[in-house]
């Protein structure tokens, strides 16, 4: 058996890799497991980048962590070699009069952000590379931006080492035994304890939950496709910055070129597809589900070759409610679940990290207590998640 930890973290992905930092950052004597390498691309984190914007249009209550997240966003960056959050704006495309797109105005004005409502020739003049209709607009949101997403969790573990704290990589664990005194944690040969544990396994959250939240969560997989630019147009973050493009049966996102002018990352968004195991799923992508990004793509972005170089697949946990697990695990006094981002949690991750640093050192705030793992959960929810990413 090894030491006595104060705080032991299962998973070094988007939230765990947080958790840790956080808590190190606090002078916690921690241990962290990945079961593959820190900073991998299986599960949630993979495909270079994550759309960062200060609201989600399911509700208002993400702003106030994801204004948490942007502060911790500069405080990480400070041990990074590269820029992990850059806020050049975004654009939200579509019909003037759509639900979405007014929804989209909505929780901007509820979260204070100013924006701005560009026509089809402002449009055409900023933002040439988008193609629109006569009766579509582009709202501009200065607040927007991308993340990129392996460097973010790499940096944050490389941080916490440096503060001390204990990476073990390649270790599948598991809670084997809990009591008010401790837990201990397995990965087969070896045993750990820790006094208190926070569980950030994302995708694989089902092995740690009841049968009641089991029933009420699932994995669920969602595709990134790349394209490439014809030859003269212009497809870096000044003039194509992050979007989300409403059309008829979907939405599509994406963001700029990071590879001058390689490719370009066009995604469709809304709701994944329900996968039963998180180690047993297509990671590539079915013809129809190719089919379906080139015809999208020839007649949104002209400028792109319409044929896909490379079309993968990742999955992230969702709720039924599309709501986080964020609290005490039911029935337990000394282990957090933090879990279920339903393909929205990146930009908030550092803000969950300590969120979850806090709970797991008693101190509870009210106001993210809508999360908490023992909320009734409604009846599972098909159209009513987390429209933007
Ligand atoms: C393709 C895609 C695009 C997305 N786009 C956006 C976006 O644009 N903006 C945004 O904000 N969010 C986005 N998201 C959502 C965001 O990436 C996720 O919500 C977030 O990464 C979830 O983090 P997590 O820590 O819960 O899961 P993960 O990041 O998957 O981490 C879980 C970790 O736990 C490890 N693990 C599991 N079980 C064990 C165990 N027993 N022992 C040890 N380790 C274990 C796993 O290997 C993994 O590393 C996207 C997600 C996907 C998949």
């Amino acid at each position: 058996m090894q030491t006595d930890f104060d705080v032991a973290v299962i998973g070094l992905g988007a939230m765990g890799s947080m958790a840790l930092w956080q808590l190190a950052e606090d002078g916690l004597n921690v241990i962290g497991f990945e079961q593959f390498g820190v900073g991998h691309d299986r599960g949630a984190v993979g495909g270079e980048t994550r759309l960062f914007r200060r609201m989600q249009t399911s509700r208002p209550d993400y702003t106030p962590i994801i204004d948490i997240a942007r502060r911790q966003w500069h405080n990480l960056q400070e041990f990074s070699s590269v820029q992990l959050l850059t806020e050049t704006g975004g654009l939200t495309v579509g019909p003037a009069n759509d639900p979405r797109l007014i929804a989209f105005r909505t929780a901007a004005r509820g979260a204070g952000v100013e924006t701005e409502t560009l026509d089809r020739k402002e449009m055409n003049d900023r933002f040439p590379e988008h193609w629109l209709d006569h009766d579509e607009v582009g709202i501009f949101d200065p607040t927007q931006g991308f993340i990129r997403c392996e460097q973010a969790v790499l940096t944050a573990v490389a941080r916490a080492r440096a503060l001390g704290a204990n990476v073990q990589d390649y270790s599948k664990v598991r809670i084997e035994h809990s009591t008010a005194d401790g837990v201990i944690l397995t990965d087969g040969p070896r045993e750990w304890k820790a006094k208190k544990v926070i569980i950030t396994t994302g995708s694989w959250s089902g092995d740690h939950l009841d049968a009641e939240l089991r029933g009420r969560s699932r994995p669920g997989r969602i595709r990134l496709t790349w394209f490439t630019p014809l030859p003269g147009h212009d497809f870096g973050p000044a003039t194509f910055p992050v979007f989300d493009r409403l059309v008829s049966d979907g939405i599509l996102y994406g963001a700029p070129s990071l590879d001058g002018g390689g490719s370009v990352k066009i995604a469709p968004g809304g709701a994944p597809t329900d996968i039963s195991d998180p180690d047993d799923y297509l990671r590539g992508q079915s013809v129809d589900e190719i089919r379906y990004m080139e015809e999208h793509v020839a007649r949104y972005f002209p400028g792109l070759h319409q044929s896909p170089i490379r079309a993968c697949a990742w999955t992230d946990f969702y709720v039924d409610d599309w709501i986080p697990f964020l609290g005490l695990l039911p029935g337990s006094e000394n282990v957090v679940l933090a879990n279920g981002f339903a393909g929205f949690g990146f930009k908030m991750c550092p803000a969950i990290g300590r969120i979850a640093a806090d709970l797991v050192q008693g101190k509870i705030e009210t106001k993210f207590q809508f999360m908490d793992p023992s909320r009734t959960i409604v009846t599972r929810l098909t159209q009513a998640g987390p429209m933007l990413r």
